[in-house]
C-alpha cells in the first residue's frame, strides 16, 4: 500500500523532470568545457544550485562521448547539447563572477534545498515512508501466517503452543497434586464438564469460560492445570505469557488467534496461559516500548474469549502470582470470572506433598515425614520437591542405600541457608558466636510464648555464622501480640548476650536487627498494636499472595505521623532489648553452660539443649502461631 504511493511519487518526479520541465536532455559537461563556452560568449544563462550549475548554451554544442562518459541515452555517440549541467570545482577563483558577467551570462541562483518540490518531498519523507512501509509489510506478513495463508518465511504468527498429548508426555493427574484440596475440588468441576460436555449442554448449562489460578510461585498452578488436562483426557494447549511478548508488533495477537483456533478445532480442549500477568498487566501502566504490543495481545485474548459462547467446550485456564496488577477487563464476567486461589500448604498439606514426591525414593525407616512437615512452614510444593531431591542427592553422595531423616534435615539447612562453608575462625570469634546463638536459644526457652528451640549450631552456613532453629508446634494464621513481642525479644537475644558477656558490640546482629525492625514496624503500621497510634493503617498496601511487607510508607501519611511511627518502633525495640538483657543476666548460668556445650559439639538438638541448660521448655501461650523458624 505505502510502497505503491512511494512508487507513484518517484514516477511523477522523473516524468516531470524529463518531459515537462526539460524537453531537451541535459548534458553533463566538464567544467573546462563550460568555461570555454563562457569565454566564447556562448552561455546564455545559468542556474546555480550550490556546487551544481545548470544552464543553456546559445547555440548547441557538440559534446564528444568521452566527456559525457556514456551517461546519456545514445551511448558512445557525440551529442549535441543545448541544456547542460556541470559541477563547480571547490577551488573556483574569486574572479569567477566578473568573468561570467563580462561574457553576458545571466546568473540565477536557487537555494540548495528548494529546488524541486517533488524531490524535496521524496528526500524528506522518503526514508520515513520506507520504514513505515516495512513495518506494515511485517505486520501483514504476521497476520497472514496466523490466518494460515502466505509463505513459510517467518512463521512468527504461528503459536508455539505445546500440546501435551497423553501418549507422548507423562500424564499428570490429581494423584500428583497434594495439599491444595480446595483448589483441586474446584477444578474437579471443570474436569467433569470437559468429560461430559453433552450432559451440560443438554441442560442448557454453560461452563465457566475462564478460570484464573492465583497463588505464590511454586504452589502448583502449572501442575494443577496439567492435571485437569490429564484427568479429563482432552488436548491441552499451553503457552506462557512471556512467550507472547515479542519485539515485532502484532505477533502476540496473531499467536493468540492461532492458539484459540487450534483449541477450537480440537474441542473439547483446554487453553492454558501461564504467567498471564506478563501480558495481562493493566493497560496504560507499562513501560514505554512494550505497551502497544502487550495491549494488542491482551485485547486479542479479550476478543477471543468474548467470541465463544461457552458451549464449544474450550476452557481457558490462566495462572498468575500477581492478580492485583491484572487488567480489570480480564476479570469481568464472561472472561476469567472464576478465581481459584492456591495457598501455601499447611502442615498436613506439606506432609501430603512430601508423600507424593517420595514415591520413587528409597526411604529409610527412620524418616518421620510429619516432623519434616512441621519444620517446613512457608515452603511451597516446589520447595518440598526440591527438598526431597536434595536429601536423595546427599544420601547418594554418602553412598547410602536409603535416604535417612538426617539427610532431610541437612538438605533443609542447605536450602534455607546455603551450603556449609569452612571458614578459619579464631577461638575468640567462635566463642562470641556461641554466646550470640546461645542468647537467642536461652530466650527461646524462657520467654513465654516463644517457639520451641529445636536446634542450635555454630557451623557457618551461607552468610550466617551460626543459627538457632525455632519451630512452631502447629500452624496458625493469627498472631497474638505477646507472641510477636516474644519473637522480638528472642531475636534481640544474640546481641544482648554479647553485651552481657563482653560489654561491647559487633556487626553480627545485622540480620536480627533487620527482622526485628520489620516486625516492630508491622506492629505499629499494620496490626494496630501501638496504643499511641491506635488502629490506623499506616503502611502501604502489600500483596497478600506474595506476602511481601516491604518498607516505605503510605504517601498519604504526614511527616509528623511518620515521625511518631518511628518513635513507637524504636520504643518497642528498646523495651524488648531491656527485657532480653534482664532475662539473660538472670539465666547467666544456663547461658554459659550452653556455650561450653556448643563449643564442644558445634550443633545441639532440642533434647541436648534442655539437658545442658537444665531449663524447662518455654510455657506456651494459648495460641501458638506459625512463624519463621530460624534466627542467625
Ligand atoms: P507454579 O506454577 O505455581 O509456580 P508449579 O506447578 O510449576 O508451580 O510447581 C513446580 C513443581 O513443584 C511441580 O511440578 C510439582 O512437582 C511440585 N509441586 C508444586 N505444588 C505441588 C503440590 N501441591 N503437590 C505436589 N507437587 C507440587
Ligand atoms: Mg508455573
Ligand atoms: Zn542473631
Amino acid at each position: 500500500m505505502w510502497w505503491i504511493f512511494v512508487a507513484v511519487l518517484l514516477a511523477n518526479y522523473f516524468i516531470m523532470r524529463v518531459f515537462a520541465l526539460n524537453p531537451e536532455p541535459t548534458v553533463p559537461v566538464p567544467y573546462t568545457v563550460f568555461k570555454e563556452q563562457v569565454a566564447q560568449g556562448n552561455v546564455k544563462s545559468i542556474y546555480s544550485k550550490g556546487q551544481n550549475i545548470e544552464g543553456q548554451f546559445l547555440t548547441p554544442v557538440v559534446v564528444p562521448p568521452a566527456e559525457t562518459s556514456g551517461r546519456l541515452p545514445g551511448g558512445d555517440e557525440a551529442v549535441t547539447a543545448r541544456n547542460f549541467t556541470t559541477l563547480l570545482p571547490v577551488f573556483v577563483d574569486p574572479g569567477f563572477e566578473t568573468f561570467l558577467l563580462d561574457h553576458n551570462v545571466e546568473i540565477r541562483a536557487v537555494p540548495i534545498d528548494a529546488n524541486n518540490p517533488w524531490a524535496t518531498m521524496l528526500f524528506g519523507f522518503g526514508p520515513a515512508l520506507l520504514i513505515i512501509g516495512f513495518y506494515v509489510w511485517l505486520y501483514r506478513r504476521a497476520s497472514m501466517r496466523a490466518g494460515g495463508m502466505g509463505g513459510a518465511m517467518f512463521g512468527m504468527g504461528k503459536s508455539k503452543a505445546r500440546r501435551y498429548d497423553q501418549a507422548t508426555t507423562e500424564r499428570v493427574t490429581f494423584d500428583d497434586v497434594a495439599g491444595i484440596d480446595e483448589a483441586e475440588n474446584e477444578l474437579a468441576e471443570i474436569v467433569d464438564f470437559l468429560k461430559n460436555t453433552e450432559k451440560y449442554s443438554r441442560l442448557g448449562a454453560t461452563a465457566p469460560k475462564g478460570v484464573l489460578l492465583v497463588g505464590a510461585p511454586g504452589t502448583g498452578k502449572t501442575l494443577l492445570a496439567r492435571a485437569v488436562a490429564g484427568e479429563s483426557n482432552v488436548p491441552f494447549f499451553s503457552m506462557s505469557g512471556s512467550e507472547f511478548v515479542e519485539m515485532i508488533v502484532g505477533v502476540g495477537a496473531a499467536r493468540v488467534r492461532d492458539l484459540f483456533r487450534q483449541a477450537r478445532e480440537h474441542a473439547p480442549s483446554i487453553i492454558f496461559i501461564d504467567e498471564i500477568d506478563s501480558i495481562g498487566r493493566a493497560r496504560g501502566q507499562v513501560v514505554v516500548g512494550g505497551s502497544s504490543e502487550q495491549e494488542q495481545t491482551l485485547n486479542q485474548i479479550l476478543t477471543e474469549m468474548d467470541g465463544f459462547s461457552g458451549k464449544e467446550g474450550v476452557i481457558v485456564l490462566a495462572a498468575t502470582n500477581q492478580p492485583d496488577i491484572l487488567d480489570k477487563a480480564l476479570l469481568r464476567s464472561g472472561r476469567f470470572d472464576r478465581r481459584v486461589v492456591i495457598h501455601l500448604p499447611d502442615k498436613a498439606g506439606r506432609e501430603a506433598i512430601l508423600q507424593v514426591h517420595i514415591r520413587k525414593v528409597a526411604l529409610d525407616d527412620d524418616v518421620r515425614l510429619d516432623d519434616i512437615a512441621t519444620a517446613t512452614p512457608g515452603l511451597s510444593g516446589a520447595d518440598l520437591k526440591t527438598l526431597v531431591n536434595e536429601a536423595a542427592l546427599l544420601a547418594a553422595r554418602k553412598e547410602q542405600a536409603t535416604v535417612r531423616h538426617q539427610d532431610f534435615l541437612e538438605a533443609l539447612e542447605k536450602m534455607v541457608l546455603g551450603p556449609e562453608r569452612p571458614i578459619v575462625m579464631s577461638a575468640a570469634d567462635r566463642e562470641r558466636i556461641a554466646y550470640h546463638e546461645s542468647g537467642h536459644a536461652i530466650l527461646g526457652l524462657v520467654v513465654p510464648g516463644a517457639d520451641p528451640v529445636h536446634r542450635v549450631t555454630i557451623v557457618p552456613r551461607g552468610r550466617a555464622l551460626g543459627v538457632t532453629y525455632q519451630r512452631p508446634a502447629s500452624d496458625r494464621y493469627n498472631y497474638p501480640e505477646e507472641y510477636i513481642r516474644a519473637r522480638i525479644v528472642g531475636m534481640l537475644g544474640g546481641r544482648a548476650a554479647e553485651e552481657v558477656v563482653y560489654g561491647n558490640r559487633t556487626t553480627g546482629a545485622e540480620n536480627d536487627i533487620e527482622q526485628v525492625t520489620q516486625l516492630a514496624r508491622n506492629m505499629v503500621t499494620r496490626w494496630g498494636m501501638s496504643d499511641k497510634l491506635g488502629m490506623v493503617k499506616l503502611a502501604p498496601a502489600h500483596n497478600p499472595f506474595l506476602g511481601t511487607t516491604g518498607p516505605g510508607r503510605d504517601p498519604s501519611i504526614s511527616e509528623q505521623t511518620a515521625a511518631r511511627v518511628d518513635a513507637e518502633v524504636q520504643k518497642i525495640i528498646h523495651d524488648c532489648h531491656d527485657e532480653a538483657i534482664r532475662l539473660l543476666r538472670k539465666h547467666r548460668h544456663a547461658l554459659d553452660a550452653l556455650v561450653s556445650a556448643l563449643l564442644e559439639h558445634e550443633t545441639l538438638d532440642e533434647q541436648e539443649i534442655l539437658d545442658v541448660t537444665g531449663l524447662p521448655p518455654a510455657p506456651a501461650l494459648k495460641d501458638l502461631p506459625n512463624a519463621p523458624k530460624t534466627v542467625e
